[in-house]
């Protein structure tokens, strides 16, 4: 009775501890979901009592939506890693508040058995702390590590010009993080020297203003006297940044390669003022980052458009798994004598807000926020539990499989291989009956980490696919080594089969040698009776496409395939 009595007295110490801590501290699930916190944080967020926390995300108390990404993508960065993040400062802006500093730490909670069950955070306020370092720093107008101007010093100059028009730069290192994370801060500042010095170069001081913005950010001004000229002198420049940063630098006997992603947007005086001209110019050099980095792109208002339409399938998304707003589709997969071996689950978003959202556009989505991980499981899931029902309704032999696509990025995470084993044996399942359908990007990086995976989900029964096989770069010999069962042959090699001379012959090659290998060959896509018969020729024998079925709702499966 006394031991009992203890333990409540110790809880109530450790609650009066947490509460009078000078630290906000919080606890959140494996999806970013708050599951706790001590009274001052609540305090920071507005709010009374633990219940109006509880379950929510940092989407219902933080106005920015860019900013609630980049918290949970960090959430997410270090329950899948596993590593602590320590010391983080960033600004955050709570609805209706100012915006504050905080220097956070965020630790991952994991359970006896080693498994992530969520993550310990803590920061505290530094608000004032930043504001003086800002003030110090911006009486002066001189960057203090490159000697460039700052940003204070471009605004000014943005500000108080009066030409006609200009044109402004902002120019974003490819890879600087790296340096950066693996080299230390000591070579990432002399890097940043050195990449200001090789642009400070090309500008002639009476041609532009070339500052530094922050980090590994660089902007340049450059004023002109007509618009006609707009586009010949800026991309002059913006050609000779990206060929002097592709050089090499060499900093303490590391060579390091760098490049270059450039915006360049077009200020009208009077028109747009200076915060109008950085967004622009900002989200031209993310479509030059996205374009494969090292170039330059020129902003228009399609890329604004579409800039915009990103941000809202971000927003969107986030609630998208609570709202029922996904759903899986089944397309079967018949043998040569029309046989059904298998079926894919293909996901399908009817967002409230944007309508129908095809899956290849908000797939890389997911992937850049770190919602894969949770949509992915939520696939898995939700297609198991079809496969569930499909048995009830007809006993699915051990050859059946289903497929379902697991992204690369979901892949890699280390708690993948539990997931799916557990999601498994909860509903009793045979694992020979799911296939994992895997696309070669995987293999770019961490290639050991990811057969791994791949090889203790064959131990446990379930089977692996290549994706979209051919538009890679990888050569069939290559995946020769890799613990795979089957390649499925991307839709743009079926679909020019009679017409290109050279797809047929590349689909014979990797038929043949797929055989070799004792791997199982798919062909997608197939939408005619000739496709398929020129692919029986070619001696493929497993197909899937409209010619057979468009992917259906699992209660049409089973009354139309399975039944039919
Ligand atoms: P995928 O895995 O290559 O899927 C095949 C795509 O081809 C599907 O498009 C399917 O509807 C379409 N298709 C099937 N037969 C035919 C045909 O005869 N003709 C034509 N023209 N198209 C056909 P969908 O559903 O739009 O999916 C597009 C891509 O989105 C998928 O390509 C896959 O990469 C990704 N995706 C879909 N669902 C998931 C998912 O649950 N998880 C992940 N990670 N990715 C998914
Ligand atoms: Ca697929
Ligand atoms: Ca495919």
């Amino acid at each position: 009775m006394s031991k009992q009595k203890s333990k409540v007295e110790i809880e109530q110490f450790l609650q009066i501890v947490l509460n009078n801590i000078p630290m906000r501290v919080f606890l959140k699930d494996t999806h970013s979901k708050f599951v706790g916190s001590n009274q001052i944080f609540l305090e920071d967020l507005g709010i009374k009592t633990l219940d109006g926390l509880v379950g929510k995300s940092d989407y219902d108390f933080i106005a920015d939506t860019q900013e609630c990404e980049h918290f949970i993508k960090d959430d997410q960065e270090v329950m899948h890693s596993g590593l602590a993040k320590i010391g983080i400062e960033e600004p955050q802006s709570v609805n209706g508040a100012e915006t504050r500093w905080l220097r956070t730490n965020k630790v991952p909670l994991t359970d006896k058995g080693g498994q992530v069950i969520g993550l310990l955070g803590t920061y505290e306020d530094i608000t004032e702390q930043v504001k003086y370092r800002e003030e110090i720093e911006q009486q002066a107008l001189i960057d203090s590590l490159t000697q460039l101007s700052n940003r204070r010093h471009l605004q000014n100059c943005i500000t108080s010009f009066n030409g006609e028009c200009a044109g402004l730069l902002f120019i974003d290192l490819d890879y600087f993080k790296v340096v950066n994370d693996s080299l230390g801060h000591s070579v990432g500042d002399a890097l940043l020297q050195q990449v200001a010095e090789r642009i400070n170069a090309i500008i002639p001081d009476e041609k532009g203003l070339v500052a530094r913005l922050g980090g590994d950010e660089f902007s340049i001004f450059v004023p002109l006297v007509t618009e006609s000229e707009y586009k010949l002198i800026m991309a002059d420049f913006a050609q000779q940044i990206v060929d002097t940063l592709v050089e090499s630098f060499i900093i303490d006997s590391h060579i390091l390669n760098v490049s270059a992603s450039i915006g360049i947007a077009f200020i009208q005086n009077g028109h747009l003022n200076h915060s109008q001209g950085f967004r622009e110019a900002d989200i031209a050099m993310y479509f030059a980052k996205e374009n494969g980095r090292n170039n330059y792109q020129f902003y228009n208002d399609e890329m604004r458009e579409q800039a915009e339409r990103k941000n809202a399938m971000q927003r969107c998304m986030h609630h998208a798994i609570a709202n029922n707003e996904f759903h899986l589709v089944y397309q079967p997969q018949y043998n040569e004598a029309s046989e059904l071996i298998g079926a894919e689950a293909l996901l399908r978003w009817q967002s409230e807000e944007l309508g129908f959202v095809p899956p290849d556009e908000f797939i890389s989505i997911a992937e850049q926020t770190g919602l894969i991980h949770s949509l992915g499981q939520w696939v898995f899931n939700t297609a198991l539990d079809a496969l569930l029902d499909w048995n009830q309704h007809i006993a699915l032999s051990e050859e059946f499989k289903l497929a379902v696509n697991v992204s690369s990025v979901q892949f890699r995470s280390s708690s993948v291989v539990s997931e799916f084993k557990s999601a498994i044996e909860s509903r009793g399942l045979n694992a020979n009956n799911v296939q994992i359908e895997i696309t070669e990007s995987l293999f770019i990086e961490d290639k050991d980490v990811a057969v791994r995976s791949m090889l203790k989900l064959q131990q446990l029964g379930m089977s692996i696919a290549i994706d979209d096989f051919g538009t890679g770069y990888s050569s069939l010999s290559y995946l020769a080594n890799l613990p795979i069962d089957k390649l499925k042959i991307d839709r743009s090699f079926v679909e020019n089969l009679d017409s290109s001379m050279v797809n047929r012959k590349l689909v014979d090659t990797l038929i043949n040698m797929s055989k070799n290998l004792h791997m199982e060959v798919i062909a997608e896509g197939v939408e005619t009776s000739e496709e398929r018969d020129e692919l029986i020729g070619l001696g493929c024998s497993q197909f899937q496409g409209y010619l057979f079925s468009r992917p259906v709702k699992s209660d049409v499966f089973i009354a139309t395939i399975l039944k039919g």
